[in-house]
């Protein structure tokens, strides 16, 4: 991608109101723009970034065996007076009525309609296990949004439902998403725990989440200096300086961003909706749910809440906008200027055509220290910077974002050296 052609630059006016680290990074940095409080517009750049990141999650869901579905976003009233979600979702629930009074709300989760279609579509054991999964827009009238993309009105989620014959099948499962979660958070460049929480009606048996330490968080987590055991403080069970239940070491309190969670529902949803199934014996029975979620907007804000210095953000490499920043330096003298550009644009030439995606600032008008500014905000990890001393010795200068480290490589082993780091 060239700068001059792009919709959208770099370097912007961020709202003075705007008080989140991740919400000042991903404006000022050229990925979004907010439209009113709570709700963003992904630009270019952005939307580059969510799309890597629901590309590694689309994939471990595939890889499981989930089938990909696109539930409506609308959903009419009956279905959660049925669950008696209506009334408890409380307030943050999005109602509207259409022309002829009929109650709809914008979906903020989609257990319900889950369990409606699995009525519809499963008959008997034969049709189990299933898992279907949806990447969708989701609407909550949360009250505090001023934390970037961490909590927003609307927001982007995965939300995966699974339906079983027996607790045991369930219980399998949701064994087996935790390690997939894992590694969808190890591969967005975050380390996660598995932390016991409680949700509506479930015990912390039946839910956890997937927290990500961060000091912007908005989720204090206790965890044991020792083992595994980590629990929301919500739940109330243990504080800090408490000993651990399983090891007896000290538990410590952290602030923590909750970037997924899991449910074991068990027939809860799916006898309020009727969804039963014959099973081997011939008898009628419950199905079994489980519900598998991730905040695809908000672990976005959540990376850039984590990947940054003072210069800006700092993607991993996994999910960033392009991997190679290329910067074309101007010079005063314009034959030289001339012959640095047909360098520069033959590189961006031979990187395109090896598969490695560029974005490239050849802008004329504007000077070097300016573009370095921009490629730091960016956070794109590589910088390939062309400039008449370059130029001279037939090499390119190359920055590291992430380590700040320098190397000088002739043009033609350039792609073949992002060949090797990328892929
Ligand atoms: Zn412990």
């Amino acid at each position: 991608m060239l700068y001059s052609k792009s919709f959208a630059s770099i370097n912007r006016e961020v709202p003075k109101d705007e008080m989140s680290v991740n919400g000042q990074l991903l404006i000022k940095g050229g990925f979004m723009e907010r439209v009113t409080a709570g709700v963003y517009a992904y630009l270019p750049l952005g939307w580059r970034v969510y799309r890597k990141i629901e590309e590694i999650v689309r994939k471990e869901m595939l890889a499981i065996a989930a089938e990909e579905v696109y539930f409506s976003v609308l959903m009419p009233k009956d279905l959660w007076i049925k669950s008696g979600r209506w009334n408890s979702f409380g307030k943050i629930l999005m109602k509207l009525t259409d022309e002829n009074g009929n109650e709809y709300i914008l979906g903020p989760t989609h257990e319900e309609l889950a369990a409606e279609l699995a009525r519809r579509n499963i008959a008997t054991y034969r049709d189990l296990p299933r898992a279907i999964f949806q990447i969708q827009d989701k609407f909550r009238d949360e009250e505090e949004i001023n934390s970037g993309l961490i909590k927003t009105k609307e927001f982007i989620m995965k939300d995966l439902y699974s339906f079983h014959a027996t607790q045991q099948d369930l219980d399998i499962f949701y064994e087996e998403m935790k390690k997939v979660y894992s590694n969808i958070f190890s591969q967005c460049g975050l380390k996660s725990y598995i932390v016991e929480a409680a949700g509506g009606n479930f015990t912390s048996e039946n839910v956890h989440e997937f927290m990500v330490k961060s000091f912007g968080g908005d989720d204090t987590t206790v965890f044991c200096e020792l083992c595994d055991f980590a629990q929301n403080k919500e739940l109330k069970q243990v504080k800090e300086n408490d000993r651990c239940p399983y090891c007896g070491g000290l538990l410590k309190e952290e602030k923590t961003i909750e970037v997924g969670n899991i449910f074991k529902l068990g027939t809860k949803f799916s006898e309020d909706a009727g969804a039963f199934f014959v099973d081997r014996d011939g008898e009628k029975k419950s199905i079994f749910m489980g519900c598998y979620g991730i905040g695809l907007s908000r672990l976005m804000g959540t990376i850039a809440e984590i990947y940054h210095d003072e210069k800006g953000l700092k993607w991993p490499t996994s999910i960033a906008p392009y991997p190679v920043y290329l910067i074309k330096m101007n010079d005063t003298d314009p034959r030289v200027d001339v012959r640095i550009k047909k360098f520069t644009d033959r590189l961006y030439n031979q990187l395109n055509d090896r598969g490695i995606e560029v974005f490239y600032d050849d802008r004329s008008e504007v000077g070097g220290g300016e573009k370095i500014i921009d490629a730091d905000l960016s956070g794109i990890p590589y910088q390939v910077v062309v400039n008449a001393k370059t130029l001279q010795k037939d090499i390119v200068e190359i920055k590291s974002r992430n380590t700040g480290k320098t190397e000088f490589l002739k043009r033609s082993a350039v792609a073949s050296y992002f060949k090797k780091m990328i892929q």
